[in-house]
């Protein structure tokens, strides 16, 4: 029996004609698959809207959530107007939207009177984008002559409760598809899926992180042991560097697993960092497809890619971030002040992207988001009251509006000269380099510059190093 599963971005899912060409993805392949499970997200835009709608309900705003709402009704009455018009199930669906938007206005009410919002509340009111899609998604497919019926990932990817970022729990994830999914694609029936959703044990809604779909489908194409997943999206696959970024950036024809975990560690967009894990323990290929371009074969993604297009593939970005300094000439020698100073970033739930090698032990440099600067700076200041007060430490500092621009390739530790080049091409550029990375892994470079720098750091590095590679 072979499987697929198959996902759909925000854009591909974005409005009635972006709809519509998905469903006709699907149908095609429909017929050369035996087994097809469909992930969608919420149309591009909707996620961010609705998390708006509750910040500025806990803000005191009692006006945002209100207009979001209109705005969402309309927008997704729209799709529903354009593509299901004749449809006996148009009424159903309008009154699915509305009563979507009719909770997320509720519990927006709730926010306002609260003057907060939980993360566990945030993730609830956001998963009324996924949930409409489906709903929208399953309907199409019926109208188009297949059988489908959306499913709610709730009932699907039991998680654990880290609400916002929640991590899954395979062994009750994989008996609950083996129980509720397993039925219907055995009966031939398309499920629809929501993605970047689940609940725990419990049945509170949580959420995959911001661009969880893509691990939603990981996850689902593991447990249902699917020969292939593919990531429909709005660019051709993996590309050399963002195209938004960089318009001569060329499509990655086939990647590694770990290249590929690399490039969205660092910032790569196109697939969500966790994506990865799930389909590498199992060895299954992942491939990135354009929606919107269905004939290119797209990014196949597998165990180990060939290394024919040169030591770095691509050169990606991450943005909003801030170097750490922990400095002192009582440090030099003394044990245990980078575990301790990393327990305590540890204990604010910071994650480090990056440490950067000093060449003396007379300071310890780390690269984090900038939001969790002041937990962590307060942290470490606490951690080490004692070697403050005596000056082996002077002091705890960041820098802020720091950018790490990574290069990746599996070649690149192999091929000699490449971090060279890589340099020389930002000195080319007349780029100051602030720190360089210790690699997180054998293929890639990051190198820290300061955010006025970062597009041009890429577009460097793109044009010396990877066009001319
Ligand atoms: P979706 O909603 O389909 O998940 P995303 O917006 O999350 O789409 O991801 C696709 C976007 O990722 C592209 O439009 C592109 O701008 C961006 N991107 C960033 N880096 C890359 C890259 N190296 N290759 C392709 N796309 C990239
Ligand atoms: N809709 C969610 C988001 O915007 C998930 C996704 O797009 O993958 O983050
Ligand atoms: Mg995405």
């Amino acid at each position: 029996m072979r499987t697929l599963t198959m996902k759909f971005g925000g854009t591909s899912v974005g409005d009635a004609q972006a709809l519509s060409q998905a469903a006709e993805i699907v149908l095609n392949c429909a017929k050369e698959w035996e087994r097809l499970v469909v992930v969608v997200s919420a149309a591009s835009g909707v996620t961010d809207s609705l998390m708006r709608g509750a910040l500025t309900a806990a803000s005191g705003d009692g006006q945002t959530y209100l207009s979001i709402e209109s705005e969402l009704r309309e927008r997704h009455r729209e799709v529903v107007r354009g593509l299901l018009p004749s449809s006996g199930e148009s009424a159903s669906l309008l009154a699915m939207v509305d009563e979507q938007l009719a909770e997320f206005t509720a519990f927006c009410g709730s926010i306002h009177v609260l003057g907060e919002v939980t993360p566990r509340a945030m993730d609830t009111i956001v998963s009324a984008g996924e949930r409409i899609n489906a709903g929208l998604m399953a309907a199409l497919l019926r109208q188009r002559g297949a059988f489908s019926v959306a499913v709610d990932a709730t009932e699907l990817i039991v998680t654990d409760a880290t609400f916002q970022k929640a991590v899954p729990l395979m062994d009750p994830t994989r008996a609950r598809i083996a129980e509720r999914l397993v039925p219907l694609l055995a009966d031939g029936v398309i499920p629809v899926v929501t993605g970047f959703i689940g609940a725990t044990l419990n049945g509170e809604i949580t959420t995959l992180g911001r661009g969880g779909s893509d691990f939603s489908a990981a996850i689902l194409g593991d447990c249902l042991d699917s020969d292939e997943v593919w990531i429909w999206t709005d660019v051709d696959g993996v590309m050399t560097a963002d195209p938004r970024l960089v318009p001569q950036a060329r499509l990655i024809p086939v990647l590694s697993y770990a290249e590929v975990a690399e490039l969205a560690y660092f910032g790569a967009r196109v697939l969500h960092p966790r994506t990865i894990r799930p389909v590498v323990e199992r060895g299954i290929p992942l491939w990135v497809k354009n929606t919107f371009n269905p004939d290119c074969p797209g990014t196949r993604i597998i165990q180990e890619a060939e290394n024919a297009c040169g030591a770095v593939k691509a050169v990606t970005a991450i943005k909003d971030l801030s170097m750490v300094a922990v400095e002192g000439r009582g440090m030099m020698g003394v044990p245990g002040i980078a575990a301790r100073t990393f327990a305590a970033v540890a204990s604010e739930g910071a994650s480090v992207l990056m440490i950067s090698q000093a060449s003396s032990e007379q300071s310890i440099c780390f690269v984090i988001p900038t939001d969790t600067v002041p937990s962590v700076v307060r942290a470490i200041e606490e951690e080490m009251a004692a070697e403050l007060r005596r000056r082996d430490i002077d002091r705890v500092w960041s820098m802020d509006e720091m950018v790490i621009v990574t290069a990746v390739g599996a070649g690149l530790r192999r091929t000699p000269g490449v971090a060279a080049r890589t340099f020389g091409a930002l000195a080319l550029g007349d780029i100051n380099v602030v720190a360089v990375a210790q690699g997180s892994s054998e293929c890639s470079i990051s190198l820290v510059v300061s955010a006025e720098d970062a597009a041009d750091a890429v577009r460097q590095i793109h044009n010396e190093v990877i066009l001319n590679g």
